[in-house]
């Protein structure tokens, strides 16, 4: 039997410069893919017109290639992918797996509100879907409005995925509906979502092995569910600690005193970014 080829991939959005936990995503992504010999992808994620800027994405291949890294060119963007999205829209629109909403963020948190006081439950997207718009009837093609993933008519109750760090996850529908809800999947304005879009270029480049961030840990089962219904692979994943500051924040991406770029115009190089990585806790 022949062994598949381990594919890595790294997805950065161009709205905002790399920084140090872009670094160590995409550097372990490129060693294990070198050490297996296998191949390392670049995906450019810029659905978010309204967000994505072609200055960052220059700037992304220049940082990536300071870094040492290369990859098979021309690079997937997803504002090519528009074709292949609406297919799979249609799909899961022709199965009943989406169900349009009309909700306002404020209406959301209206109604998710516990009525005994405190906060809404919040999952990955942000404060859970309270159902509002779920069971309205369906019109018979796909309004122009948001599209939520609807749980209601998927069989499979238990699911699972593999990951490098945290061993075999497994997890139930019920626990996607608790703790998850019904995530967007088209968002109005761009007409996607990063959850459909990732699950459905990951399938479309062969990648084997996600490795990210475990920020996006919890997300994964919804990747894991959209690939079940869609009859795509799940891929094995690797989520990986995040780099945090010395106060233990999170970086973010507006955090430019962190990015590869400064720390480029300060005259490090390639490995101290390595060992800056290694070594932040
Ligand atoms: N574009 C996403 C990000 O930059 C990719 C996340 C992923 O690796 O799936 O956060
Ligand atoms: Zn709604």
């Amino acid at each position: 039997m022949t062994k598949t080829k381990h594919v890595e991939r790294f997805a950065p959005s161009p709205t905002g410069l790399l920084h140090l936990g872009h670094a160590f995503s995409v550097l372990a992504a490129y060693d294990a893919a070198r050490d297996a010999g296998g191949e390392f992808l670049l995906r450019i994620e810029d659905i978010d017109f309204n967000r994505s800027k072609p200055e960052f994405e220059t700037q992304i291949y220049d940082d990536l290639k300071w870094l040492g890294l290369s990859w098979p060119e021309p690079v997937l963007r997803q504002s090519d992918r528009r074709g292949a999205y609406d297919a799979a829209l249609q799909t899961l629109w022709d199965k009943k797996h989406m169900f349009p909403c009309t909700c306002t963020r404020k209406d959301i948190a209206f109604a998710a509100a516990p009525q005994e006081g405190g906060d809404p439950l919040v999952g990955p997207d942000g404060i859970i879907y309270p159902g509002t718009c779920r069971n309205n009837d369906l019109p018979t093609a796909i309004p122009e409005t948001a599209l939520r993933l609807n749980l209601d008519n998927i069989t499979q109750t238990d699911f699972t995925f593999t990951d490098l760090i945290h061993g075999t996850v497994n997890f139930t529908l019920s626990d996607v509906q608790n703790t998850i809800g019904n995530v967007m999947i088209a968002r109005k304005d761009i007409g996607i979502s990063y959850h459909l879009a990732v699950v459905l270029d990951d399938a479309f480049q062969g990648v084997t092995h996600v490795t990210r961030g475990v920020d996006l840990f919890e997300a994964t089962k919804i990747h894991v569910v959209l690939q079940h219904v869609l009859g795509l692979p799940t891929p094995i994943y690797r989520h990986h600690r995040l780099i945090r500051d010395e106060n233990g924040k999170r970086l973010a991406k507006r955090d430019d005193a962190r990015s590869i770029q400064s720390y480029r115009a300060n005259g490090m190089s390639p490995d101290d970014v390595r060992t800056l990585i290694s070594l932040a806790q």
